[in-house]
């Protein structure tokens, strides 16, 4: 059996830049998981001693605190600011961007709509940036909505382009000013676009990162569309030998999060399977 990598894969600009500012912090604490992978970030402990903590209280006067990749909601941000703690800021510029169009197209009198999931920790923080802001998942959810004449439309860096212009073509027949921006993050991307390209020829797709990491379910998604035969998993222990009995072409893809070094144990364990 064959192993090829999807012509993009992996840890992004963004997650790489974070990281760089982590480990330049050592002895420091970040406030929320750095990127959504649990090895790495037991890796920044270990090595860095980089702690990570969920909760805002832990933060006190003279404290390092480093802002995860996806940002932070700009009242925690202030409330650790007003502490006088040391904030270290490795929110992605890529995520830092929606924030500031939420707020400045707020502070213009626009309702903002957000295409994304309010639950999510990316989506938090940038509707925190707008005075009052609407998160839809789908076209549906627009149509209670009571928006001003003039709209402001951003989307969660990681989704993808075909269903966020399914609202913009919504809206815009419908309201005087729809000002749509292009926040998706090309990353993304162009990691999906490899993905979907080698789940085509692939008879078996292995797409590695956390279970929680939005841009890697979205992977998967693409994966599991074009190849029955897809499994999600976190490192190289989630492996079954069983996966790769008979095939041919094993197709690897990682999410945004996933380190090189997982990635290598992946490709060394199936290696080993196949041997
Ligand atoms: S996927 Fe894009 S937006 Fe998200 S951290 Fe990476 S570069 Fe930034």
């Amino acid at each position: 059996m064959r192993i090829k990598l999807a012509e993009k894969y992996g840890f992004c600009f963004g997650v790489k830049r974070a990281i760089k500012i982590a480990e330049e912090n050592q002895d420091s604490a970040t406030y929320g998981p750095l990127i959504h992978n649990a090895n790495e970030i037991a890796r920044l402990k270990e090595n860095f001693n980089v702690a990570l903590s969920n909760d805002l209280g832990d933060f006190q006067t003279g404290d390092t605190a480093v802002i995860r990749t996806h940002g932070i909601p700009k009242d925690e941000l202030s409330l650790l600011q007003e502490r006088q703690v040391n904030v270290i800021d490795a929110t992605c510029p890529y995520v830092t961007k929606p924030q500031q169009i939420c707020e400045e197209m707020s502070q213009e009198g626009y309702s903002i709509v957000i295409f994304g999931d309010e639950k999510h920790p990316e989506i938090r923080g940038v509707k925190s940036y707008a005075d009052e802001a609407f998160v839809v998942t789908e076209v549906d959810d627009l149509k209670a909505l009571h928006l001003k004449e003039r709209i402001a439309l951003v989307a969660q860096t990681t989704r993808k382009v075909d269903e966020y212009m399914k609202i913009a073509n919504y809206l815009i027949p419908r309201y005087k000013e729809v000002r749509v921006f292009n926040t998706i993050c090309n990353a993304t991307f162009e990691n999906q676009e490899a993905v979907e390209a080698l789940s085509c020829e692939a008879d078996v797709m292995i797409v590695i990162g956390g279970k929680n990491s939005s841009n890697t379910k979205q992977l998967f998604s693409i994966a599991l569309a074009n190849c029955p035969h897809s499994h999600h998993i976190e490192d190289e222990k989630d492996l079954d030998a069983s996966w790769f009995e008979n095939k041919e072409l094993c197709g690897i893809s990682a999410g945004a999060s996933t380190p090189d070094w997982i990635i290598q144990n992946v490709v060394n364990t199936i290696e080993e399977f196949t041997r």
